[in-house]
């Protein structure tokens, strides 16, 4: 497929590369900004699996240089119009609507750089410098990561202090983390919840109480157990999809809100969460503060790795020893009785937005532009290198078919 006739199918990415993004997900963050007002009051951020890094754009641009985007920029046009009428015309001559009331003074919006925002991005891939960025090159599965971070975040922070935490908490971690997808369903969404998990620790590592949690996830079976474990953390879990992100594609954001992590909890890489008795443990706890009147039994989902809690009920109350004789739910038999919670599901961004599984018609004059950022280091790039020498790859079949 060509880069007209892409610029064609996908509205995102001509617009990305005609607004100067490095990638089309940019429009992701900003509709996920608009829905849930992401970058309200935030100055740290991390931004996990970053590269090529738009991401990262959207949060220079907006919390740096203090810019608008989208639906936010035309309420700042729309205010910046009504307050140029209203020194043209002055208060008395104008009514502001139907209802012939006197106009208000607008609101008017004016970027505000800011200079005590901190930023850290990560990705297995180089990020090419950013405006107010730091960039790490790491894997976000790896221990080695958090310390690295930590620094990052903290250049006073001690990495041989092991019980140190950051000392200045985020209050936002944003993942757009994807595994090079293999097309098995199944396997990409293993991958993907692992990544996700990793990201999930990483941030409990850091964010500060209040903060919030935002990670792509492909709903696949049993994503519900997942909103249920991220429950335990945060006090709101949404599952947007921005109108940006291909209704066609399993792709979607958990959007977590209010980080308050139960009582006595201690994050750490070395004893994750997805690992181990931890998350179930915790998820016992919590629903040992349901009505549920006796003791759960563990779940282990074994596509996902995630943990589910059945309900134990006491049957026909105590025997005549006294004792309650108790009945294990079976799922599988009787999803009913299942604690699994499901999150609200929202859709962002405006219904006069671009329709991302449309093909648009484009201008006779339209010149399709490069993009912004050619990934630095793609995993393919070795493959084109070769292909490239020996002539491309079709002269290369033609030639093997000849002999
Ligand atoms: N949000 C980015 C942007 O706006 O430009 C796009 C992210 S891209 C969809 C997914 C990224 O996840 C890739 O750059 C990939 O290198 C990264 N990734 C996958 N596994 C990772 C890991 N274990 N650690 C760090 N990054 C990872």
């Amino acid at each position: 497929m060509g880069k007209s006739s892409k610029d064609k199918r996908d509205a995102y990415y001509r617009l990305a590369k005609e607004q100067g993004w490095r990638a089309r997900s940019a429009f992701k963050l900003l509709q996920l900004d608009e829905e849930f007002n992401l970058f309200e009051n935030v100055t740290r951020v991390v931004d996990l699996c970053a590269a090529p890094g738009s991401w990262s754009q959207v949060l220079s641009r907006v919390l740096i240089k203090g810019e608008t985007f989208g639906r936010r920029a035309w309420q700042d046009r729309e205010a910046k119009l009504r307050q140029k009428m209203l020194n043209v015309f002055g208060t008395s001559a104008q009514t502001d609507d139907a209802t012939g009331n006197q106009p208000t003074r607008a609101v008017v919006t004016e970027p505000k750089p800011r200079s005590d925002v901190k930023i850290v991005a990560i990705d297995l891939q180089p990020i090419s410098p950013l405006p107010g960025i730091i960039t790490l090159r790491a894997d976000i599965t790896h221990p080695a990561t958090v310390p690295l971070l930590l620094k990052a975040l903290d250049p006073d922070y001690d990495p041989s202090n092991h019980s140190q935490q950051a000392a200045q908490p985020v209050d936002l971690v944003i993942s757009d983390g994807a595994p090079d997808v293999t097309g098995l369903h199944d396997l990409d969404i293993y991958v993907q919840s692992q990544l996700l998990f990793a990201a999930l620790n990483l941030a409990l590592c850091v964010l500060k109480p209040g903060g919030k949690f935002v990670a792509k996830i492909f709903r696949g079976r049993n994503v519900d157990l997942l909103y249920t474990q991220l429950k335990i953390f945060f006090d709101k879990v949404y599952v947007a999809k921005p109108r940006s992100s291909r209704a066609s594609s399993v792709e979607a954001f958990i959007v977590c809100i209010d980080f308050r992590p139960p009582k006595g909890f201690h994050a750490s890489l070395e004893e994750p969460l997805g690992v181990g008795n931890r998350l179930p443990e915790m998820l016992a706890e919590r629903n040992a503060e349901l009505p549920i009147t006796a003791a759960p039994e563990r779940l282990q989902d074994e596509i996902t790795g995630a943990w589910n809690v059945a309900p134990i009920k006491p049957q026909n109350g105590p025997d005549s020893d006294g004792i309650c004789d108790i009945e294990v739910e079976d799922l599988t038999t009787d999803p009913s009785e299942d604690i699994r919670w499901i999150a609200p599901f929202v859709a962002c961004g405006d219904l006069s937005a671009f329709d991302s599984d449309a093909s648009y018609k484009l201008p006779d004059d339209h010149v399709s532009l490069d993009p912004i950022q050619p990934p630095t280091a793609p995993p393919y790039k070795r493959a084109i290198e070769l292909r490239r020498a020996n002539g491309g790859a079709y002269k290369k079949i033609a030639s093997s078919t000849k002999s």
